[in-house]
């Protein structure tokens, strides 16, 4: 059954009620008020034949003025009368010839009078064939009845007022009516308003508004129901609230992880992810829900994700992505991931960065065989001449000499890469552990004392070595290292530049650096070698370098001297021009 409205119900049982009542007061009414007339007719009716009864006993000893008598008065009354000797004769009627008229003896009213009560009798009347009231009284005289008055009305008289007193009660049912329904409406909206406001605020509450409060009902039994709604709304709020919170947190650990963090469901879409896993693989919010494998183009992962939906233990593996040009090594970890009743929901798949690791792992290897390379040529070299020594050479000086000479020379070569290698991994080391102090110093000692170093070489080569530097120009050096890596520059510049040419050290301060620049007019760098200069044992042209005394890592140690001073060093060069390479320091 379809439920209808509270104040519906409550209007529709008031106005029953309502109703029930006026029909019940109106039918009790009209009968009592029907009985009234009646008896009001009735007692009128007696009246009249007493009055009748009255003056006819006077007149009795002359029966024939009888009807004359009952015509005038019944004329003056406008009631029927009528005068009935004991035996049922009639002496006189008001509206008839006694003489026509038939004995009455039998009618029972008359009957009753006789007897010496008073009669009274409802029926059809005979003589004026309508239904008649009678009321006949006896005419006594000296204790004995000698006649009988009787007065009669015609039911049809009695039907105005009795039609005017229903009239009169309908009026007033209606009225009550008008007004029992007005009050009906007042009394059920008065009882549903606060079960409306009740309802309208578990609406709100029902729409997650959980922090507005019901206001407190007027009716009592609703304050329990407005109050349980409230503390039910305020635990609600606050197990949101915590919630809230504990989602919030969780999100912002898996935001702050390294680590890239991704949700897949058992049929490979993506369920969530981390803002690191986004950045890795190019994921925008807008992706959940959609299928990993049309989201992430991308062969390793899309196989490793198949591998980790399918496996029941966590499992490994390596992904490679591609941006820009850029490749980078994720290691990745798959494990099932399950609710609390131990329901699978997918696989969540940790994938961290190892580039810089896997870099590093191959600068390592590459480093290794750099330096078994480095050091092959001249203790094969060695090891030919000492074997050809030994083999009989020796017996020849002129030889012998000549052998030992490229013997010191390819001993002094390893010794210079050794001292290279040792120097490196100091400064690595040192660098490392904070263990390179640096003092704000005046640059300008340590410029020339790194310019005499080198000046021999320069001589033989008639190089002209030039210096310019603000005698108060401070920065924040250690001598000793910075000594070594200008030593470094200058020594590359006159290795790399031809004889007669010039060699220029300029220190200056520049946006909040101080820069040194060691400028030649030399052979210059091709553009593609700029990128991996300061890399260990690269050269540009290892025959040269080598002919040039060179161990490829004479960069290499100037940029880690740079960077243990908080700086760094850049290169600008034209082949056949010549080149710069600019130190920056931290000023004083
Ligand atoms: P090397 O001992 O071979 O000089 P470095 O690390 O000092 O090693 O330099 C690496 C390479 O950079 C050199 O082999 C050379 O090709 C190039 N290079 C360095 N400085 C200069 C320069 N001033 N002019 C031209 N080429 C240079």
């Amino acid at each position: 059954m379809r439920p209808r409205r509270l104040f519906t119900q409550l209007t529709l049982s008031f106005l029953a009620v309502a109703v029930l009542g006026v029909a019940a007061a109106t039918w009790i009414s009209t009968r009592i008020w029907r009985h009234f007339l009646l008896t009001q007719t009735n007692a009128d009716l007696e009246a009249q034949a007493r009055f009748l009864a009255h003056i006819a006993r006077e007149r009795w000893s002359r029966p024939e003025n009888l009807d004359d008598l009952c015509k005038k008065v019944g004329r003056a009354t406008g009631v029927r009368l009528t005068l009935v000797a004991a035996d049922g004769r009639v002496l006189g009627d008001s509206l008839r010839d006694p003489a026509a008229m038939e004995n009455h003896a039998d009618r029972r009213e008359i009957q009753e009078a006789v007897r010496g009560r008073v009669g009274v009798h409802a029926r059809l009347s005979p003589t004026v064939g309508l239904p008649m009231t009678y009321v006949a009284v006896p005419i006594t005289e000296d204790g004995r009845t000698i006649g009988v008055a009787r007065a009669a009305l015609p039911a049809t008289a009695m039907k105005a007022p009795v039609r005017q007193v229903y009239l009169q009660v309908l009026v007033g049912a209606l009225i009550i009516l008008g007004l029992a329904a007005g009050l009906s409406l007042w009394l059920s909206r008065r009882l549903t308003r606060p079960l409306e406001e009740i309802r309208r605020g578990a609406e709100r509450l029902g729409r997650g508004n959980l922090s507005l409060k019901l206001p407190t009902p007027e009716v009592e039994e609703l304050v329990s129901l407005a109050d349980a709604l409230n503390s039910m709304a305020e635990q609600l709020n606050e197990r949101i609230t915590t919630i809230q919170e504990q989602r919030r947190e969780q999100e912002a650990i898996l935001a702050s992880m390294v680590e890239g963090v991704l949700a897949v469901d058992p049929r490979g879409r993506l369920l969530s992810f981390n803002r690191a896993a986004a950045a890795l693989l190019n994921l925008a919010p807008e992706m959940v829900g959609r299928n990993i494998t049309e989201v992430v183009r991308n062969p390793d992962l899309q196989w490793f994700v198949t591998r980790a939906l399918a496996a029941t233990e966590p499992v490994e593996g390596e992904v490679t992505v591609r941006e820009d040009e850029e490749e980078r090594i994720l290691q990745a970890h798959g494990t099932t991931l399950r609710d609390s009743r131990q329901v699978v929901l997918g696989v969540l798949i940790v994938l961290h960065d190892i580039t810089r690791l896997r870099r590093l792992e191959i600068a390592r290897r590459d480093f290794v065989a750099n330096v078994s390379h480095e050091l092959k040529t001249p203790v094969t070299s060695i090891k030919g001449f000492v074997e050809t020594l030994l083999e009989g050479a020796l017996q020849d000086p002129q030889h012998a000499e000549e052998f030992l000479k490229i013997i010191s020379r390819q001993v002094e070569r390893l010794h210079q890469i050794i001292e290279d290698l040792l120097s490196l991994s100091r400064i690595e080391q040192e660098a490392e552990q904070g263990r390179i102090i640096l003092h704000g110093r005046r640059l300008g000692p340590v410029l020339r004392a790194a310019l005499q170093a080198c000046s021999d070489r320069a001589r033989d080569k008639e190089i002209t070595l030039e210096l310019s530097c603000p005698e108060d120009l401070r920065a924040r050096l250690n001598d000793t290292l910075l000594e070594q890596a200008l030593v470094n520059l200058i020594d590359n510049a006159i290795k790399y530049s031809g004889p007669q040419s010039r060699v220029q050290i300029e220190a200056a301060k520049e946006d909040g650096w101080v820069a040194v620049r060691v400028r030649d007019q030399g052979i210059g760098i091709p553009k593609e070698h700029l990128p991996r200069l300061f890399e260990r044992f690269y050269r540009v042209d290892p025959g040269r370098s080598r002919k040039a005394g060179g161990t490829g890592l004479g960069l290499a140690i100037v940029k880690h001297i740079a960077q243990a001073h908080g700086g760094k060093v850049t290169v600008e060069s034209t082949p056949g021009q010549g080149s710069v390479f600019t130190l920056l320091l931290q000023p004083d």
